[in-house]
């Protein structure tokens, strides 16, 4: 528990597409954490090397350091039991525990930040983040600019073909695309029919 605001920890979820400043969104509130003199922690996962080791990088080149875990059951052995602030960035590459040990940081007392893409290139939720969405106190769900049309965009949309659903580090590789502009590929998955609903809204829904 935290000494100095017993019983005070929640989730807070920073979620949206490619470009939408989720990171800087995550460094911004990490580094007023620290101007407070609050203890801090931050952890992403390994597989995402674009930039430095050891650093969470917003695309604009704002960064702090974190580190660096393959998985979530790798951050409590790390944790420091005066950290009153966690942060996780790049929620979505995660595993299913997550959200469970988000849970219990919060229950410890602690203020637990995570950021990730809400869904992947396909416009399928991604990884833990639909559970994360679910459970946290607060949601702040962010846009970015459509490359095609200048609208918000909250889609992800793929610009080279591979069979792997995460392609890291490729630059170019990806765009921020609006409902509109946005150009799933491929059949939905059969778990998830409901994903892209027929050109004119077939299917006797509402008007
Ligand atoms: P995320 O973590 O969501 O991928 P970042 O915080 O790394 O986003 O980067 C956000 C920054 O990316 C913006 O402040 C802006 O400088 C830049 N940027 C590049 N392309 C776009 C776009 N299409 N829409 C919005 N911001 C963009
Ligand atoms: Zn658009």
């Amino acid at each position: 528990m935290n000494p100095s605001r017993p019983g005070a920890g929640w989730i807070e979820v920073i979620a949206g597409p490619m470009f939408s400043g989720k990171s800087e969104e995550l460094i911004r509130l990490l580094r007023r954490s620290l101007i407070a003199r609050q203890r801090v922690q931050v952890f992403k996962p390994r597989l995402d090397n674009r930039y430095s080791e050891g650093d969470v990088v917003s695309h604009s080149q704002m960064r702090i350091p974190c580190e660096l875990v393959e998985r979530s059951d790798e951050v409590l052995p790390r944790l420091d039991p005066r950290t009153e602030v966690v942060g996780i960035d790049e929620a979505q590459f995660f595993d299913d525990a997550l959200p469970a040990l988000c849970g219990h940081l919060a229950n410890l007392g602690k203020r637990v930040i995570v950021a990730g893409l809400d869904m992947d290139y396909r416009g399928v939720p991604f990884g833990p983040m639909p559970v994360l969405l679910a459970v946290a106190e607060r949601v702040q769900k962010i846009s970015a600019i459509c490359s095609r049309c200048g609208a918000p965009a909250a889609y992800t949309q793929r610009l080279v073909a591979s069979d792997e659903l995460v392609v890291v580090g490729a630059a170019g590789a990806y765009e921020a695309r609006c409902r509109r502009c946005h150009e799933p590929e491929g059949a939905p998955p059969a778990s998830e029919p409901w994903l892209f609903p027929p050109p004119g809204g077939g299917g006797g829904g509402s008007p």
